[in-house]
């Protein structure tokens, strides 16, 4: 069991044990790989004045945006969630035809504002990594709560970036499960759903980090390595497609199909 305290000093109180789950997560033994892009998104807004290289590099125009869901709709592409690819990986359950996965890290309130309303316009839906100190703390620019329930109540998958957007690459067990599990647990106090995939923050992780994770309730994580197939062996390694401003739409297809011809 999972001890949660309410408070200003909310220290989780884990132990190794409370992180085994009660029934282990099984698969059916067949060994899979499937194809499906998970595109990472991470600002989808016009550029400030004081825009850093940092933050043209993250950045993805609302018209840009609109044109690259606009042409998933018109090729057919069928938006997914994690949790559909995970069952697929596991049991074979099967997946709309050109499945893919639209992500979306850091939780921008651009992400509510702008491209959420477009995603709704084609029925398409998203998985959005947010760090949960920022909505807790109420900061400027990132989603409360209210507007990540507003998602989680609209459809779009709700999952966990950390609580501080620590980089989890030699750090020792009490760091991992202050950072990753105290996010589990606000996410799942504010929108009551159980998380099941970690971001990892900056794509920083290592063998200490992977062992942790195989000791949480959390299914998988996705990294920022490239690579748009996914096998039954690796789930705590998940590959994505980076979305840049450079990104126009005959790059976006230019990608997913140099991806999925890397078989
Ligand atoms: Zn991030």
């Amino acid at each position: 069991m999972i001890l949660v305290l309410v408070g200003l000093l909310a220290i989780p109180t884990i132990t190794q044990s409370d992180l085994l789950p009660d029934t282990p997560y099984v698969n059916d033994g067949t060994m899979r790989r499937i194809y499906t892009p998970i595109l990472m998104y991470h600002y989808i807004s016009e550029l400030p004045a004081d825009a850093d290289d940092i933050r043209v590099g993250l950045t993805v125009t609302p018209q840009q945006f609109y044109e690259h869901i606009n042409y998933l709709n018109v090729t057919n592409h069928h938006t997914i969630t994690m949790s559909d690819l995970d069952e697929a990986l596991r049991y074979g359950t099967s997946l709309p035809e050109n499945p893919i996965i639209l992500t979306f890290d850091d939780g921008h309130i651009d992400h509510y504002v702008t491209a959420v309303p477009i995603l709704n316009q084609f029925g398409l839906t998203g998985t959005f990594f947010v760090i949960t100190s920022f909505a807790d703390n109420n900061r400027a620019d990132y989603m409360s709560w209210e507007q990540i329930e507003d998602l989680h109540n609209q459809g779009m998958e709700i999952e966990p970036h950390t609580k501080n957007h620590a980089d989890l690459s030699n750090r020792d067990f009490d760091f991992l499960v202050y950072e990753v599990m105290g996010s589990v647990e606000s996410i799942e106090q504010h929108i009551g759903a159980k998380s099941t995939t970690l971001a990892y923050p900056i794509g920083r992780y290592d063998q200490t980090t992977l062992s942790f994770m195989e000791t949480t309730p959390l299914l998988r994580s996705v990294t920022t390595m490239p690579g748009a197939y996914h096998t039954s062996d690796n789930y705590y390694e998940m590959t994505r497609l980076r979305i840049t401003p450079e990104t126009g739409v005959p790059g976006l297809a230019q990608l997913l199909n140099f991806t999925r011809a890397q078989r």
